[in-house]
């Protein structure tokens, strides 16, 4: 039997072992790690909504007239009405008839591919879909079958394979608006016309697209008109909107059936009041003129350091949201590049397997509405200089 000590070892000795980090600081462009104040180009909050005025706010209000718990499951007594409104905010964001909100994006999308799946059914996913949605797969006992990234071939392919093999089974196309470590995004257009032909049905994660695109940040498949085709919209409160928790937006029957079926909503604590009363706020701070102005900076920020940046894509890619990849292979290379940024006062952290395949560790840089053009420059300077 392995020891504990042994399967760290062998972490360690393959530059796999990972450890945490407590930062000093909340989270914003400028922070403190042991000390020494580094800028921030790690994170996911990319319109600084997680210390927003107008969301502390929220969050103590609730505190005030709810409490901190919620004492139960939401089927038990723990439906609050900071959760009601919630998912009625969602709801009316998204244009849907629906919402259900979730503990978190993880829960929401092991959840649902669990609920509306079984092995009777096929799931067709992108093969950089989020840990989530592949432990989600996992575990629903579906057929499962994988495409590469954004391949529409192999999809289509998938496809046909699912309509014969499983002609009476539900197939689910599952995929990512903006992807979690590669800041590209899905063909949706072409994706959506292949599963209506195929009548299967499409969930899009948009954790890294709402509050970045779309008419006030509703995400891609606002962007491109394409909300209505989209049958499952699931997406996170802990990125942009700077909170936590996760949610599926669709028709009533959809949230009807994951209130009954899925267990990651059925077997959890309701989440606190505050933090579904403070997601309901970055809900409507994101339809105010502010919430507008932030994500032009949001943009605009990105502009800035493609910029400085040019020919950061092999392919001459454009930026597409605000994860910038900077592919450097090996483990050992990524590692040392955040270790020299680190030197000159930049918290950029290096990715690696799992997370991303064994060849492609990376630095993950993420830029936000909060960054000021200095900082933006200067970490353009130091990337350059690598
Ligand atoms: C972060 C993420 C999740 C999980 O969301 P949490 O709220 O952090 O649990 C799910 N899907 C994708 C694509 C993500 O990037």
């Amino acid at each position: 039997m392995p020891s504990f000590d042994d399967e760290l070892g062998e972490l360690g000795r393959r530059a796999l072992l990972r450890r945490l980090r407590t930062f000093d600081s909340p989270q914003q462009p400028e922070v403190v790690l042991a000390g020494k104040a580094l800028i921030n180009f790690a994170s996911n909050d990319y319109l600084g909504l997680a210390t927003e005025p107008a969301l502390r706010e929220a969050a103590k209000a609730a505190v005030d007239a709810f409490g901190v718990g919620s004492g139960a499951s939401r089927l038990i007594c723990g439906t609050l009405p900071p959760h009601a409104r919630l998912e009625e905010a969602i709801a009316k964001f998204k244009g849907t008839e629906s919402a259900l909100a979730f503990s978190s994006g993880y829960a929401t999308a092991v959840g649902t591919l669990g609920a509306l799946a079984g092995e009777s059914d096929v799931l067709i996913l992108d093969k950089l879909c989020h840990a989530s949605l592949i432990d989600g797969a996992r575990l629903s006992n579906a057929a499962v079958r994988i495409f590469p990234h954004n391949h529409l071939g192999k999809l289509e392919s998938h496809l046909e394979w699912a309509r014969s093999n499983f002609p009476e089974g539900r197939v689910i196309v599952v995929t990512e608006a903006v992807f979690s470590m590669d800041g590209d995004r899905a063909p949706l257009a072409e994706i959506v016309e292949m599963k209506s032909r195929h009548g299967a049905l499409l969930l899009l994660d948009e954790a890294h697209a709402v509050g970045v695109l779309g008419r006030n940040g509703r995400g891609l498949a606002d962007a491109l008109r394409l909300e209505g085709e989209v049958d499952i919209q699931m997406g996170t409160l802990s990125k942009a909107l700077g909170v936590a928790g996760g949610y599926i937006a669709g028709s009533r029957k959809l949230v009807e059936l994951l209130v009954n079926r899925a267990r990651s909503f059925i077997y959890i604590t309701a989440p606190p009041p505050a933090v579904s009363a403070a997601a309901a706020a970055a809900i409507e701070w994101l339809q105010t003129d502010e919430g507008e102005r932030r994500r032009e900076q949001l943009w605009s920020n990105l502009a800035v350091f493609g910029e400085q940046m040019p020919g950061i894509f092999n392919d001459g890619q454009r930026i597409q949201s605000p994860i910038i990849p900077i592919i450097l292979g090996d483990t050992e290379r990524a590692l040392a590049a955040a270790a020299q940024l680190g030197e000159r006062g930049f918290f950029v952290p290096a990715i690696r397997f799992p997370t991303v395949p064994r060849d492609a560790a990376r630095l993950r840089v993420t830029i936000t509405a909060r960054h000021t053009v200095a900082q933006i420059t200067a970490l353009a300077a130091a990337l350059r200089a690598l």
